[in-house]
């Protein structure tokens, strides 16, 4: 039987009776009954009524190469046919993961040569830290535990992951976190920049909180430090240029490891294969994920860097860690097929030198000026506005629900994009051309018009 089958509220009806979905509160979804997306092709996504929505989101951060890839099916149904699955543990291994590795390894920057693969970012993340941990301990030095990240970081949903991101409401529901983490200010200069501060000065002021959390645990306490490149789910926040070279300094000087999460910003999204290659970063962990496969399949890998990996050979011993899914055959032959079209077609140059530099512009020119936005921000296909009862002070309106009513007057014009409080969000898949941006900014800019009186009405 196929949904086809199925009147749009008649599968409503089924998703209220037995679906949880993540991230929902589901007495407010069972009054509404959720959006049923039902195919997609290219940068479109289609409702259950047919409907067309330009993509803004790349599903979840993940669709890179687009919608609607037969080779990418093939890859699949190919794989399948020859072994759909076999496990990497006990000292077997199956040829996709081997070569997937390989290519990994070509790709990520030069101190990072191994792989350990997960199924999703959260894993990856649970992986990076446990590994962190595991290498002190070799080192002799199991005192060094703590980790720093950030607040409103996002770094996953496992108790872990939630753990390690900095998302009030999530803390607020662990029952017990992961000990030993603790969290700092992100550089979000927008809302946390001190009135005349510079973007340079701030970046400093943003990076140096790890520096003096590092003093408070005591650097002989101190594992790591562990960020999103580009904050992304906590509000597309781009750090100034400052920040990336002090955090160096600041991990080099008290011998702290650097656990880098590029699930988001990983596999083109900043217009080079990895963000750590745009700032120029010097991760011993790169965990990515998503745009890894398009999200064709579920498949994370943690890039793993030569200073923990060296370690770990070296000394022996088993790394008791692992999923049944770790490497799994079919998700690395998409992947491997998923690598192979981006760089045939070119997308990452693409982002960096044409779609990149327009979509800033864009933001910048047609909605910047808008009298509801504080702030446009983007680079490579990663951008934000922030929406603003007064562009002079950046009051925003009260109750904090401005994002959503955009969101929801975008996507009802044809532009599924994301709220994150008063921010809108955007993350398009990479095959994006001009005319999608100016598509985009059109129906973003309806949007904002439609929403701005009743806005000001509410305050
Ligand atoms: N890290 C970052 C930066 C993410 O954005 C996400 C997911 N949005 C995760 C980790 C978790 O990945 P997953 O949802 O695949 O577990």
């Amino acid at each position: 039987m196929t949904y086809q089958n199925f009147s749009r509220a008649q599968l409503q009806a089924i998703d209220s009776a037995h679906h949880l979905h993540p991230f929902t509160d589901h007495k407010e979804l069972r009054g509404a009954g959720a959006r049923m997306i039902t195919r997609a092709e290219g940068p479109f996504i289609y409702d259950s009524e047919g409907t067309q929505i330009l993509d803004g989101m790349a599903g979840l951060w993940c669709v890179n190469v687009g919608y609607g890839r037969e080779e990418l099916a093939k890859a699949a149904y190919d794989q399948m046919k020859e072994l759909p699955f076999y496990n990497s543990f006990f000292r077997c291994t199956t040829p996709t993961p081997v070569l997937l590795a390989a290519k990994l390894a070509e790709l990520a920057p030069a101190n990072v040569n191994q792989v350990f693969y997960g199924s999703s970012g959260s894993e990856a993340n649970d992986t990076a830290l446990r590994l962190v941990r595991h290498y002190w301990a070799l080192e002799g030095k199991p005192t060094k535990r703590i980790v720093i990240s950030r607040k409103s970081a996002y770094h996953g949903s496992s108790i872990a992951g939630a753990s390690l991101g900095g998302m009030d409401g999530m803390h607020s529901q662990l029952y017990g976190a992961v000990p030993d983490i603790v969290h700092v200010m992100p550089p979000y200069s927008f809302e946390l920049a001190l009135p005349g501060e510079s973007d340079h000065d701030f970046g400093l002021r943003a990076a140096r909180a790890v520096e003096q959390a590092i003093l408070d645990a005591g650097a002989e306490n101190v594992a790591a430090f562990i960020g999103e490149p580009i904050l992304g789910a906590g509000g597309v926040k781009i750090p100034p240029a400052s920040y990336w070279p002090e955090i160096q300094r600041i991990c080099d000087k008290y011998d702290v490891l650097l656990m880098i999460d590029e699930v988001i910003t990983g596999y083109g999204r900043t217009g080079a294969w990895f963000a750590s290659e745009t700032y120029g970063i010097k991760a011993d962990t790169i965990t990515t994920a998503k745009a890894l496969t398009s999200g064709y399949q579920p498949l994370s890998a943690l890039l793993v860097g030569d200073r923990i990996a060296s370690t770990l050979v070296d000394k022996g011993g088993e790394f008791y860690h692992g999923y049944t899914y770790s490497g799994h055959p079919v998700a690395c032959a998409v992947a491997l097929k998923n690598l192979e079209i981006i760089d045939r077609e070119g997308l990452i140059d693409r982002v960096k030198n044409d779609t990149g530099p327009y979509f800033a512009a864009a933001l910048a020119e047609r909605i910047g000026t808008h009298d509801l936005i504080g702030e446009t921000r983007a680079i490579g296909l990663m951008g934000a506005i922030e929406i603003v009862k007064d562009r002079g002070t950046r009051e925003r309106f009260a109750g904090g629900a401005s994002g959503d009513k955009i969101r929801d007057l975008s996507i009802a014009n044809g532009f599924m994009v994301r709220s994150v409080g008063d921010t809108i969000i955007m993350a398009p898949p990479l095959i994006w051309t001009r005319e999608h941006v100016d598509m985009a900014c059109d129906r973003l800019a309806k949007a904002l018009d439609s929403a701005e009186a009743d806005l000001r009405r509410a305050g």
